[in-house]
């Protein structure tokens, strides 16, 4: 997973850059160091599993919030902060098809929902379409409507910006134009220090640089595989509460030092771009799956502490951090709004919180946008 980590970095030594190398890719972000492993508990959460309706967790238990259909198609779960934001919605017609997207905002750092279903008088069309955005096929899954799929705006596509979505079909290929907007991403100057990524000497120990590489490995195993759709029409907030304490791909700058003797010795300081959002949480408070996936990641990590990643099929996958207590096994299916973890310092984190990721194709996107789009089954 390349994209998961962009930085850059000034002057190095060889043996800096080999480890630089290395932080950038396995890395995902933010703050201490609590390298001990919290034993996986297996949990099942107490969000009833085959409700399709509306419906709140039992009274007393951790829940994201009510789930609620704000689109005709999708049930949402989220809290009283976090109030339901509609999205901008563009339709292509043409050439037998109809492609309708949708997104918060057709802007960088955003997913974006697709539907195309064929017109009238198309249905014989054996072959299924093909639409690509900027060049690139959109992985779409068939179902009795039509197809659907998701593809990213990344936080570095061109923008402001007309993009080329090409759909092919019936032996025909037509072109539309979609307008995509910059974000204005935030930029902060205060220079960082987080114990697990400051602290060279710490990081190059053999039994840190060992650890570091055994997570890298299985990152990119994990995220380079694509597994069936396992989306459904429901997505939940992954807490109980909404506080941003540093959005999605802020650019953050980073102290770095060795350790001589007793001596600090500064290194030249690197930046990052935030690759999730991190919200404010307490120890112990409960983190909740976005949406229905499989969980390909349960463990402890280095950079990432307390580590849990879902895949949802067709290379989209939600990455929760830093958490004190894993709450679901590798392997576990979960729900939109099941409980699977507890928020958490662990890791590179400098304080309680939870990082939450999204990732399409392996760019990172605003996580939040997933809560805005209209998935249907
Ligand atoms: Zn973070």
């Amino acid at each position: 997973m390349q994209a998961l980590m962009q930085s850059i970095n000034a002057k190095h030594s060889f043996k800096q850059l080999i480890l630089n190398r290395l932080l950038i890719v396995s890395l995902i972000l933010i703050c201490v160091t609590s390298m001990h492993a919290e034993k996986p508990v297996v949990a099942r959460s107490p969000q009833p599993v085959a409700a399709r309706s509306a419906t709140a967790a039992p009274a007393g238990a951790p829940s994201p919030g009510t789930f609620r259909r704000y689109s005709p198609t999708t049930e949402t779960a989220l809290p009283a902060s976090y109030p339901y934001i509609a999205p901008q919605k563009m339709r292509f017609s043409g050439n037998g098809l109809q492609i309708d997207l949708f997104a918060k905002h057709f802007s960088q750092g955003e997913p974006v929902y697709i539907e195309v279903i064929r017109l009238p008088g198309r249905e014989a069309a054996a072959e299924a379409p093909v639409v690509s955005f900027e060049g690139k096929p959109i992985r779409m899954n068939q179902f009795s409507w039509g197809w659907r799929g998701m593809f990213a705006l990344a936080p570095t596509v061109a923008a402001p910006a007309w993009k080329k979505i090409s759909a092919t079909y019936g032996g025909k290929t037509e072109d539309y134009k979609l307008f995509v907007q910059k974000t204005n991403f935030p930029v902060f100057r205060t220079v960082m220090t987080i114990p697990a990524l400051s602290n060279q000497s710490e990081i190059t120990k053999p039994d840190n640089t060992a650890f570091i590489q055994r997570c890298h490995e299985k990152k990119q195993l994990v995220f380079a595989r694509i597994s069936q759709d396992t989306l459904s029409n429901r997505v939940a907030f992954p807490r109980d509460m909404y506080r941003v304490t540093s959005p999605f791909n802020a650019k953050r700058i980073y102290e770095r030092f060795q350790v001589q003797g007793k001596k600090k010795v500064a290194l030249p300081s690197q930046f990052h771009f935030h690759n999730g959002l991190d919200m404010y949480a307490r120890w112990g408070d409960p983190i909740f799956a976005m949406a229905d996936g499989v969980a390909v990641i349960a463990e402890n990590m280095f950079y990432e502490g307390g580590f849990t990643a879902l895949d949802h099929g067709n290379g989209i996958f939600t990455l929760y951090m830093h958490q004190t207590k894993l709450l679901i096994k590798e392997g576990q299916l979960v729900r939109a709004g099941d409980l699977i973890g507890q928020a958490g310092a662990t890791g590179a984190a400098n304080g309680s919180h939870l990082h939450v990721s999204l990732f399409v194709g392996g760019v990172p996107l605003d996580p939040m946008g997933l809560l805005s789009l209209p998935i249907r089954n």
